[in-house]
């Protein structure tokens, strides 16, 4: 990947902000697929159309947190806490369930030493290969281009202006 020196365009992290919200998306529409046994009619959108992706991001944060501070896990937010973190926070939320389902989803068709009638092996099979797997490609991808951001960042802090 080619992260040449200078500075970065803010698009960067904009361009990596739709694309964790549209990771948590998939993932959000997996889980409840696989929640619904395989069968989802709903495909409604549940995002406010009109909000920006800085306010949908902030808007999916502040969801994440409600939910961590719920399962009494209460994440921090020091100072080094910038939208980096926050991308890395969210990323690595919809990653670990996505992990989680495809975990579960193995364990059943471990499980199965013989083939009922009606068991959903075939269709599990075909989710992960069609869903599943293309998405922990893209948790993969969306990980290295975050951590590769915030290497950036580090080396050229925005503030220091070293072309000045
Ligand atoms: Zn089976």
């Amino acid at each position: 990947m080619n992260v040449g020196p200078g500075h970065i365009s803010p698009a960067t992290l904009e361009l990596l902000q739709i694309r964790a919200l549209r990771f948590h998306d998939i993932v959000d529409e997996l889980l409840a697929l696989l929640e619904n046994d395989l069968r989802d009619d709903s495909t409604g959108e549940d995002n406010p159309v009109s909000l920006s992706v800085p306010e949908l991001m902030s808007v999916f944060l502040a969801e994440l947190v409600d939910s961590e501070r719920r399962r009494g896990t209460r994440p921090k937010a020091p100072d080094w806490y910038g939208p980096n973190e926050q991308l890395l926070f969210a990323v690595g939320h919809s990653g670990n369930a996505l992990m989680d389902h495809a975990e579960q989803m193995f364990k059943e068709l471990d499980s199965h030493h013989t083939h009922d009638t009606g068991c959903r092996c075939y269709e599990l099979i075909d989710l992960l290969d069609e869903r599943v797997n293309p998405a922990i490609d893209e948790f993969r991808a969306l990980w290295a281009a975050i951590a590769d951001l915030r290497r950036h960042w580090r080396s050229h802090p925005p503030t220091a202006r070293p072309e000045d």
